[in-house]
């Protein structure tokens, strides 16, 4: 029998709750191809905050570090929130997380059916058939983990600088990554920098080009600048298809790809290794592109959706079960096709709950 291992970390807030459904729905699905789920469970966040002292304690990493994937939950809530901001669940676990397994490149589907153009911020007229993208972004590089600097000046005046870094190798990974992506859709890529004004971008452009032409020459590459990229999203989004772009474009074009893709419920993430698996597949991290819902936790209504669909992504892209996946995928659409639907994505049709709503995709897989 295949055995699928994997760490569980559900975190804060909805995170367990739809957790624990999302591991249904995938033992559901896995089941009657013979694959076994072999997964071990550790605290993350603000719980592991209260049960370690750490939001990312040692255990956790071991018990991550002997599994081929994560699927994660989310992080976080007004209990954490008056720590200094180091030590908060987000920043402690999080970016120490992506750091310590590499995961160097972030994939966010914008994905919204049809059937609920409603849950978007769009006019229903610009989306009619719903949204279909992808969101590459790279996870490691850039501003976020360059030289940082504060420091008074001889005037007495203060000074704080963010060192925005890329090497070439940085942007020819991230590349390979999009490249797989536009090659399993339309073919599609549009690159994301800043090239009128920023160095980092210059390389990024000339990299992209250079790049594709030698390894992807069978794709189409545009390139945007990222002030025009924002516009084109709020205006037209299915303009694009696979978009590529540095870290800190990437954090902020995805936040807005998610709000126009409607509820925070639907969207899930996966954030890639430098690393094989023992499956010969990349080591991944999977999660809900929403945090911990503290409005709604603990009532049984969240949308499991994100979670469910995260735990797709990791039986595609870490375990190569790319059939299960759309299975799983498929009937998570079947199930808000048939108007069953959670309070966020309901729109006056009637709400139901976490667990109703796992038990609804699993009766449609
Ligand atoms: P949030 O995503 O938790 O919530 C924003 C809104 O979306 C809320 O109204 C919430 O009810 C709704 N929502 C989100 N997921 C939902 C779901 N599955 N079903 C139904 N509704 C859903 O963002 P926030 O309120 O800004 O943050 C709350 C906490 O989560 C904060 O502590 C923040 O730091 C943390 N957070 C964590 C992550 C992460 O772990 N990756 C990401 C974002 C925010």
């Amino acid at each position: 029998m295949q055995m699928l291992k994997f760490a569980v970390l559900p975190g804060d807030g909805i995170g367990p709750e739809v957790m624990d459904v999302a591991l249904d729905v995938l033992k559901a699905a896995t089941e009657p191809a013979g694959i076994a789920l072999d997964f071990q469970s550790a605290d993350v966040g603000g719980i592991a905050i209260d049960n370690h002292g750490a939001a990312l304690p040692e255990s956790t990493i071991k018990v991550c570090e002997d599994a081929d994937a994560i699927l994660f939950g989310s992080v976080g809530g007004p209990k954490w929130e008056s720590l200094p901001p180091a030590e908060q669940p987000e920043r402690a676990a999080l970016l120490p997380i992506r750091k310590h397994f590499s995961l160097f490149a972030n994939l966010r589907p914008g994905l919204l059916f049809k059937e609920l153009t409603d849950a978007s911020p769009l006019k229903t007229e610009r989306i009619p058939d719903g949204i279909d993208i992808v969101c590459v972004r790279e996870l490691t590089g850039g501003i976020y983990f360059g030289p940082k600097d504060t420091q008074t000046l001889d005037d007495g005046d203060v000074q704080a600088s963010d060192t925005m870094v890329y090497k070439r190798s940085e942007i020819e990974r991230i590349l390979d990554v999009a490249i797989a992506s536009a090659r399993s859709r339309s073919g599609k890529i549009c690159s994301v920098d800043k090239a009128n004004v920023l160095t980092t971008s210059v390389l990024w452009r000339k990299t992209a080009t250079e790049y594709l032409a030698a390894n992807a020459p069978e794709l189409e590459l545009s390139h945007m600048y990222v002030d025009n990229a924002a516009m084109q999203m709020a205006r037209d989004p299915n303009q694009f298809d696979v978009l590529v772009t540095e870290n800190m474009f990437g954090d902020i074009l995805s936040d807005e790809m998610g709000i126009v893709c409607g509820s925070l419920g639907m969207l899930s993430s996966a954030s890639l290794g430098t690393q094989n698996n023992s499956h010969g597949h990349p080591f991944g991290l999977y999660e809900p592109s929403g945090g911990t819902a503290p409005d709604i936790a603990g009532q049984g209504i969240a949308n499991p959706c994100a979670q469910i669909l995260s735990a797709a992504l990791m039986l595609r892209y870490s375990f190569g079960l790319n059939e299960i996946a759309e299975t799983i995928e498929a009937a998570v659409k079947q199930t808000v096709k048939d108007d069953i639907r959670t309070g966020d994505i309901a729109f006056g049709k009637p709400a139901i709950g976490t667990q109703a709503m796992a038990q609804a995709i699993i009766e449609r897989l």
